[in-house]
């Protein structure tokens, strides 16, 4: 398992679901965590229960579509901790379904906003202090929709392909600054994101020729390891944890 001890990290979204996933792990492993989340009250309480036997947490009140909001979570990081060496962009929202031609221009404005200008207002932050901490690594989370459409999710799979092309870019800029910035892609994985009752779950899963729904645990483990230094040449690239999903 890879070892972070000494690190500082930034996880948004991290009240529930994939987020939550990847602070415990983070914790686990040794990094001192801060827990970002729109929702306080649970950041404050995953913080709290990632907190003690010498692993250490902090939570943050964030709004990824304030950049205002996100460059306090980051400042409150480096304060906290003292450096800020990984960052999971994670925060997200499925938003409302509807085809294109239809598709609520409100609703489009927000999936943006959060989707994909929050991953940017992140990493605006973030890449200075990553610079000045002689290094580190970022996970960018899109989705499987980054690189296919999905009928009713025109901002989401728009957001998410717009994701990939931010994690390219930034990864050929602060190459040789020591900052390598990658892009997850799960397929549907059971959190509390995923709206619908039991037939369109059934009917996501057979989407996946291994015949479930993913984990937050699965994304997690793909996420710290490209965070680690096993990935060390392993940058600005889409990496799908997706049970198969891609390959039909
Ligand atoms: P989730 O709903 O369980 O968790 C998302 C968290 O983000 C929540 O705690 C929520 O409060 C927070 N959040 C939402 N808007 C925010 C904002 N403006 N500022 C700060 N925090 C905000 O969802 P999840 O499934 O864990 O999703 C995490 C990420 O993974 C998202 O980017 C999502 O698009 C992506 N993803 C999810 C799936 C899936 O099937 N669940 C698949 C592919 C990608």
């Amino acid at each position: 398992a890879p070892d972070f001890a000494g690190k500082t990290a930034l996880v948004t979204g991290a009240a529930s679901g994939i987020g939550l996933a990847v602070a415990r792990r983070l914790a686990a492993a040794g990094a001192a965590v801060v827990v970002a989340d729109f929702n306080e009250q649970g950041a404050h309480d995953v913080a709290r229960s990632l907190t003690g036997g010498g692993a250490r947490a902090a939570a943050v009140r964030v709004d990824v579509t304030d950049p205002e909001s996100v460059r306090h979570a980051v400042d409150f990081t480096v304060e906290t901790f003292g450096g800020l060496h990984l960052a999971v962009n994670n925060a997200g929202i499925a938003g409302a379904t509807a085809p294109t031609g239809e598709y609520g221009v409100e609703d489009w404005q927000r999936v943006i906003d959060t989707n994909l200008n929050g991953v940017f207002y992140s990493l605006r932050y973030e890449l200075p202090h990553l610079v000045a901490a002689g290094g580190g690594a970022v996970v960018n989370m899109s989705s499987i929709l980054g690189t296919n459409g999905f009928a009713g999710s025109a901002a989401y799979s728009a957001a998410k392909h717009a994701v990939v092309g931010l994690t390219k870019t930034a990864a050929v800029e602060y190459a040789a600054r020591g900052v390598r910035v990658n892009a997850v892609a799960p397929g549907f994985i059971d959190t509390p994101l995923l709206q619908g009752d039991e037939d369109q779950r059934n009917r996501l899963v057979a989407l996946h020729p291994q015949g479930r729904l993913g984990t937050a645990e699965e994304v997690a483990d793909l996420t710290l390891f490209l965070l680690s230094d096993h990935a060390s040449f392993i940058n600005g690239s889409y990496h799908l944890v997706d049970g198969g999903y891609a390959a039909r």
